[in-house]
Parts: C-alpha cells; structure tokens; sequence
C-alpha cells in the first residue's frame, strides 16, 4: 500500500513551498460557531491559527483543506496501522454495512474475531467489545473490582486511560522542581469528582519497590494496577522487564488483578502485543486502536474466571458494541496482521528512520535518544533515555516542540507535544522515508537557528 508515483510528484512540487492554512482557519472559525474549540476532541485544537482541518487521507498521508500535503506519524494516535483508507478493510467494511448495523442481538462475526484476537494473544483467554480504548478500560477497572470486592487502583506517571472520571488523574510536571519532592496528584480535568481521589494511587514506572510499599500498606484497598508497559501517551517510555516481573509476583501476592492497557500497542508492537514483546501475561488487557485500521471498536479480555463475572453481576454493553462494520474491519485488519509480515515491516521502516535521523543529528551534535519500539517510538532530545515520565523534564522538550511545526510547516505530521511517539504503518514506504529524512534535515537546521539545542534544563512545560 504505497503511494502512487503521481502522488509523490505531487508531493516533490509543494514540499517547500510555504504552508497556507487560509481554509483551515476559516474552518475553524466557522466550527467555532457550533462546536467548542471547533473541534471533537480538546486535542485536536492546536490553536486558533494552527488547527488543521483533514480533507482526506490514503496510506502514509493526509491532505489538509488547503491541500497541504503531509506525510502522517500520528495516525490518528496510531489507529491507522495499514495506512488510511486501506482497500481490503475498507472492502470488508463496506460488506459489513450489508449485515446492517446494530440489532441490540448478537452475530457470529463477535465469535470469529474474539477467536482470532485470543490466538494472538494467550492472556485473552475470553473477549468482549466495546466501541473505544476509554469504554474498554471501564469496563476492565469494574470486573477488577467486582473479581477482588476491593475498590482502588493504581496508575503510573505518565500514563493515559481515557476520558473518564477514575483514570483523569495524574502528576502535574509543569514546572515541577525535582528539588522539592514528590509531585502532586491532581484530577487532569474540571468536572471530576474530588471523591474519586480517594479511589486512586499513581506510582513512578519502574520502580518496584514503590508498589511493594504500597501494597503492604494498602493492598487490602487495592483492586488494580493498570499500566501502559509502554507508555504510548508518554513517548513510548518503556517498562524493564524486571519491573513487570515484578509487578506480576506483587499482583499476584496481593490479589490485585493486572491491566495491561494496550490501547495504543496492541496489534502494533507485536502479534500478542507489549505482553508478547515483554514476556508478561495480564489479568486483564484492552484494545483498540489498530484493531480495526481506524474503524471504532476496542476489546477488554482477559482471564476466563474475571471475564465470567459478566454472567455473574458485572454489567458490560452498549447499544454499538460489535457494530457489523468495525466488526468486519477488525475482522480484515487482525488477519492481515496476523498472517503477514506487515508488523516486521512497520518495524523495518521505524529502524531505518531512527537511524536516518539519529546519523543527522549526531553530525550535528544533537545529543538524543530513542525509546519504545520502532512503530511508535519516541525522540528524545537527550543522551540519556528516560525511564519514567519525571525524566522526561530533564530532557530538552522545548527544542521538540520548536522542531514540531517547523516539521508541520515541510509536511510531517508530527503530534506537537514532545509525549506523543511517532506511529507508523505498513503504508509507509521508501519514498516516505526519503523524504522524511530530506524534510527532516531541514527542519532541524531551521530549528537550530531559533533554539539551542542542549539546554537539558527544567524550563517548565
Ligand atoms: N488507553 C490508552 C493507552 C490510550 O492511548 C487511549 C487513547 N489514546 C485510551 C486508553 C482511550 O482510548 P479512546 O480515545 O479510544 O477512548
């Protein structure tokens, strides 16, 4: 799934032309008018000059209302695993609106592709849909309470779960000076309940000692650990395997089920996901972005004796769980990813791009770093990778998100905010590559111009 030689003349001819966002911003003003911010997820507003309105995406790119052309690391935050508008999804999909919809009544598609989902990875031993990454992990935390009948759990630095009340909480590191102690737990939104605080604990990744502490103090409170081994909303900052190890033997010890959130990895980093990568089995585990290229379904499973709990007393559904459309679009995507090499050569490509960009910076002197996995890796712009969310202050973000809009501005896509990895898919080709790099070189020599590019110092987010 390449783009077409046109496609790429087309690309050559506007590369370095300067970017118009006329229409977009008209746009903006005009969805302003109706719809807060003028967009449908806060993060897609970049700014009243800078937010981007899509005319339309195939593969590796996407075309803005001003036809601006960009070659795409977001993905849609990775949903986009083969491209966009991939033939043979979009195929399955069209003959999935044939079946017609929702009936509030099962199909058999839901059994196929739960079977599928449960041979790619041995922790789901049993498999329920939901719509999106947030419903799915609802509804993980609920059977983790109603399987342990105890009622707080635990999250990590930097981690993200969704837009729901009980996972919304973090550590605030603008601006946060290591000198003087630990972070503060604050509710990441207006409109949450300050009682849901009582309900929540957030542990630095890797560090075990941490959570045993915690567990011995509050282990009879605790009803789950849920963890992003590799933080997809934190550049990709990866969990050791000791810490999982670890995490296993403690959870285990303490009754407290396990979550691996595999929103933004599964299907992606491997077949089986971060857990085959890393070598750790959930109690429970969530899905959703590349389950379907793009289509809306996620997927909580998990172990047979907490997935029962739902014929029991727990309550899980939804008037659009296994729509007939993203049923059959994960239906084509797992198998496309399951039975060919498309993962290894997402994996390629990432390879050859971190050590495109990783030869130019060094001929620059850039100090940086890579984490994560190759198809959604994080650019550091430090020597030293981090290893939890508070060593990324220590990094030098701020030359990040100067080079960000310049990348903008030659046709990457790049999320502005340093946090985010770079997602690629198997649309990505050499002609993308090459001309990342080319873009690439450019832009970092702009950007050195406006900011320094060591100052590895806390200058506040
Ligand atoms: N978990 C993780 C790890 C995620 O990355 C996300 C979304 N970025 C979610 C949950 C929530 O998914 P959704 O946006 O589909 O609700």
């Amino acid at each position: 799934m390449g783009v077409s030689c046109s496609q790429h003349l087309i690309s050559k001819e506007i590369r370095f032309m300067p970017r118009s966002l006329k229409k977009s911003n008209q746009q903006f003003r005009l969805a302003s008018s109706s719809i807060p911010l003028g967009v449908t997820s806060n993060f897609r507003y970049w700014g009243e000059d800078k937010t981007i309105y899509v005319s339309h995406g195939k593969s590796a790119r996407l075309w803005d209302l001003d036809d601006n052309e960009y070659i795409d690391y977001r993905l849609g935050y990775g949903p986009a695993i083969l491209g966009y508008a991939h033939d043979e999804v979009d195929a399955a999909a069209r003959a999935g609106m044939e079946t017609g919809g929702v009936f509030a009544l099962a199909t058999e598609k839901e059994f196929t592709v739960a079977e599928r989902i449960s041979k790619m990875v041995p922790a789901a031993e049993l498999v329920r849909f939901s719509n999106s990454g947030t419903e799915a992990v609802m509804a993980a935390l609920r059977l983790a309470r109603a399987h342990t009948g105890k009622e707080c759990h635990v999250m990590v630095e930097g981690g993200y779960h969704g837009v729901f009340s009980e996972v919304l909480w973090g550590v605030d590191l603008d601006g946060w000076d290591p000198s003087q102690g630990e972070p503060v737990l604050g509710a990441e939104s207006a409109g949450i309940p300050s009682v849901l605080k009582e309900l929540v604990r957030i542990v630095p990744l890797n560090d075990a000692n941490r959570v045993e502490d915690l567990f011995k103090q509050e282990g009879n409170k605790i009803a789950a650990f849920l963890i992003e081994p590799m933080m997809g909303n934190c550049c990709s900052i990866t969990a050791e395997q000791s810490y999982l190890q670890d995490l296993r033997t403690l959870c285990d010890q303490y009754n407290v089920v396990l979550i691996i959130d595999e929103v933004k990895t599964g299907f992606r980093v491997a077949r089986g996901g971060v857990q085959e990568l890393m070598g750790v089995k959930a109690d429970l585990c969530t899905f959703a972005k590349a389950v379907a290229n793009g289509y809306p379904i996620s997927v909580v499973a998990g172990r047979e004796d907490i997935m029962r709990q739902v014929c029991d007393s727990v309550v899980h559904g939804g008037t659009y769980t296994a729509h007939s459309v993203a049923l059959a679009a994960a239906e084509k995507t797992l198998e496309i990813i399951d039975t060919t090499s498309v993962l290894a050569d997402i994996a390629n490509y990432g390879n050859a791009l971190q050590q495109g960009i990783g030869t130019m910076l060094n001929s620059r002197g850039i100090a940086h770093s890579f984490v994560g996995h190759p198809s959604m890796g994080g650019l550091f712009f430090d020597a030293t990778p981090p290893t939890n969310y508070r060593d990324w202050v220590k990094t030098n973000y701020a030359f990040y998100e100067s080079l960000a809009p310049v990348l903008h501005d030659h046709g990457v896509l790049v999320e502005p905010d340093s946090r985010e990895p770079w997602f690629l898919s198997s649309a990505h080709d050499e002609i993308c590559l090459s001309d990342t790099l080319e873009r690439f070189e450019r832009a970092v020599d702009i950007t050195l111009e406006k900011t320094p590019p060591n100052n590895n110092k806390n200058v506040g987010h």
